[in-house]
């Protein structure tokens, strides 16, 4: 098994990536906290991945990650009960956004900013003072967007916010790679979670179409890179961007 022993804290473990995510690595032996501001969700996979009586284990715990002292809680509850942190996968997040002009900054910029921008810095921060003080390495991942790396419609926030934690990634990797801990950013394209599907039909089959196999990505096709990217398999890469976004780019 790719994870076996290892303990991973996975953000926005309750849904979508997160939740496919929690299932590949407790399928791959991971001890996992699942970490959500939706405890009861948290709980339920968690259930779920006792009931398939996966070679690993779980526990679930609420947090808000744009909240520094919830995020040191979680990681401090990961230690409690699996005993280290080898593994963070900051992956909660929000989405959505208004035309820029129509802003109203307290709406649609200090929100997901305060979520998907200080939550993954509050993830590095945390999780990489645990695993420099253990002593044993580490791996960070931290969830970006296609649209970290372009403009897009309606996106103005939320781009902003995927750019830094590309940004967060690479200096990362560049002043934890002396305590043997590994940053990556993923950029997923369109995957079929709630986040998508709370868009029309007639949406989502255009967000198809931008695909080359012409169809969403499902959670599960991200969460089998994100356990490679915490396997000692991807040692190598470090301080960049993975692309999992089925030909999104070439477009
Ligand atoms: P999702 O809505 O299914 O999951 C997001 C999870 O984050 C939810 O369980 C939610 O409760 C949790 N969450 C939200 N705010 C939180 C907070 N403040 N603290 C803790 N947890 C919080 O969506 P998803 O599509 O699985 O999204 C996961 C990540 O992938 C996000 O960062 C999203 O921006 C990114 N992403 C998604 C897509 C896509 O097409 N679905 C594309 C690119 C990037």
């Amino acid at each position: 098994m790719r994870l076996d022993g290892k303990v991973a804290i996975i953000t926005g473990g309750a849904s979508g990536i997160g939740r496919a995510t929690v299932h590949k690595f407790v399928r791959e032996g991971a001890k996992v906290l699942v970490a959500d501001i939706d405890l009861a969700r948290a709980e339920q996979v968690v259930a779920e991945v006792e009931d398939a009586g996966f070679a690993g284990a779980a526990a679930a715990v609420a947090v808000d990650v744009s909240v520094f002292a919830d995020v040191e809680a979680m990681v401090a509850r990961a230690v409690e009960i699996f005993g280290a942190v080898h593994v963070i996968f900051n992956n909660a997040g929000i989405a959505g956004g208004a035309p820029l002009l129509e802003h109203d900054p307290a709406v649609d910029y200090e929100p997901m900013i305060r979520v998907d921008q200080h939550g993954v810095y509050y993830g590095i921060l945390a999780a990489g003072r645990q695993m420099a003080k253990q002593g044993a390495g580490g791996v960070i991942i931290s969830t970006s967007s296609v649209y970290g790396e372009q403009a897009a419609e309606l996106s103005f926030t939320y781009s902003a916010a995927k750019a830094a934690v590309i940004s967060f990634t690479r200096s990362a990797a560049y002043e934890l790679a002396e305590h043997g801990i590994r940053a990556v950013a993923i950029t997923p394209g369109r995957v079929a979670t709630p986040i998508i599907n709370q868009f029309s039909q007639e949406l989502r089959d255009t967000f198809a179409s931008e695909q080359l196999r012409g169809r969403l990505t499902e959670p599960e096709e991200i969460a089998d890179v994100v356990a490679f990217l915490a396997s000692d398999e991807s040692r190598v890469i470090n301080g960049t961007v993975v692309s999992v976004e089925d030909g999104y780019s070439v477009f």
